[in-house]
């Protein structure tokens, strides 16, 4: 048996098929009321029964008195729903076991998860997203927009195409859909490789190239970059000061264009070395002038490399360094290539646009989330963050997921001419904040 399957009986997600919970998530500390309405005619809940409600909270204490660990209440139902009220500690995970008595019998109904939220949290949404990604435009197999719609296929809520030294791209990609509805968001973007300088930095959703500046511009280049270097106090040996400088300075100019400046895979392993050597990593994740580091890159390819990223950044922290983070597949064909999917962000943010998104990653409401088929999903960053988003992958995001598959399909049958896909795309419209609506608790 698949291992996500075994995972899944394991976490008896099974019953969610049956009934719909909602809301699923809720404010910590304040009275809520959730709803248990069964789906289909072999789960109704019989309107004379008594059901019974235990309520166990996933972060509670182990009572030495013996006492039992949870809340018990009966409920009948009304109108074929079961409502509980209940005020949810915390933040943290609540499981609602249901069962009821007949014949003498005590049969389970099911167990449903809810979340309750600490406030900041609670005010900010999950969305997922590839923030690193390769068209045919340069290395990678499928046109721009093709890698939009197959994003859009496997869950993202946004996405930037980030060509080698190319910006064209990620405007082609959007542009091709805008006489159509979809709710993929599609932002600028390109991977720079500056001169001479070996660090791959990637341009989340500034609104010019970095990379066209530069080689436009390559006497103003140099000596913006002296200008940087000549302010820059000693540096430890071994880190290039040109180098160094050059990553300050073209960090600084994908935020005076409003993006997002990445800070790409160290670890990866090119021509029997480490991209950038440990002591230049060290010192970047130590004085932090990108907003965000690819904590995981290349896909889950290369293990090792996702490793060292992720071990070099608990370092960091431990000596109280926060560190914004990213997770990004990095992958250069979404059909052929093995990494495309496996790797990507979730960030908790305010909204969907390129503000939200930036705002959210550089105050560490990020965590990188892998996804390699066949292996339980594994989560990244903050401890807070990484509880909540298990919760998400399991209880959310699989509907979530569904929809944007449908849509992602549907943006394949636009590019390829095919009649009707404007048509239901427009129908399609909206879902997915619907979903969400329909889960948060107004
Ligand atoms: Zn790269
Ligand atoms: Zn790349």
């Amino acid at each position: 048996m698949d291992i996500t399957r075994v995972y899944e009986i394991l976490r008896e997600t099974y019953y969610r098929r049956y009934y719909d919970v909602y809301p699923k998530l809720v404010p910590a500390d304040s009275e809520s009321v959730v709803k248990i309405v069964p789906l289909y005619d072999h789960c109704k809940f019989d309107e004379d029964a008594e059901y019974e409600v235990k309520i166990t909270s996933m972060d509670s204490c182990h009572s030495q008195k013996g006492e039992e660990r949870g809340y018990t209440t009966v409920l009948k139902p009304s109108n074929g729903i079961l409502e509980v009220r209940h005020c949810f500690e915390g933040e943290q995970e609540h499981v609602l076991l249901i069962s009821v008595r007949s014949n003498g019998e005590e049969k389970e109904i099911g167990a449903f998860s809810i979340y309750s939220l600490k406030d900041d949290l609670y005010q900010r949404r999950p969305y997922k997203g590839e923030l690193h990604i390769h068209s045919n435009l340069s290395d990678g197999k499928e046109s721009p927009e093709y890698v939009a719609a197959a994003c859009r296929r496997i869950g993202f809520d946004f996405m930037a195409v980030t060509d080698h030294k190319a910006y064209q791209p990620s405007i082609r990609a959007k542009e091709t859909y805008k006489d159509v509805d979809i709710d993929l968001k599609i932002f600028p973007g390109e991977e720079i490789h500056l001169p001479g300088v070996e660090v791959h930095i990637v341009n989340f959703g500034a609104n010019y190239s970095i990379s066209q500046y530069v080689e436009e511009n390559p006497d103003k280049y140099m000596a913006e970059v002296e200008a940087v270097a000549n302010n820059i106090d000693d540096l430890p040996a071994g880190v290039d000061r040109y180098e160094y400088a050059a990553c300050v300075w073209c960090f600084k100019k994908i935020r005076e264009g409003g993006g997002l400046g990445i800070f790409c895979h160290p670890y990866w392993v090119y021509e029997r070395r480490y991209n950038v050597s440990p002591v230049f990593t060290d010192y970047m994740l130590e004085k932090h002038p990108f907003d965000a580091y690819e904590l995981l890159g290349i896909g889950g390819i290369q293990v090792d490399s996702n490793m060292l990223q992720v071990a070099h950044y608990n370092e960091q922290r431990a000596k109280g360094n926060q560190i914004a983070i990213v997770g990004c597949s990095d992958a250069h064909g979404c059909e052929r290539d093995v990494s495309f999917g496996w790797v990507y962000t979730m960030v908790f943010s305010k909204g969907l646009e390129v503000e939200d998104i930036k705002e959210a990653i550089k105050n560490y409401y990020s965590v990188a989330v892998e996804k390699v088929p066949g292996c339980p999903v594994r989560v990244f960053g903050p401890w807070r963050l990484v509880k909540y988003a298990l919760f998400l992958l399991r209880e959310f995001f699989p509907k979530h997921d569904g929809l944007c598959y449908e849509e992602g399909n549907l943006m394949l049958k636009y590019i390829r001419g095919e009649d009707d896909a404007a048509q239901r795309l427009k129908m399609a419209k909206g879902q997915t904040a619907r979903l969400m609506n329909h889960y948060w608790s107004k």
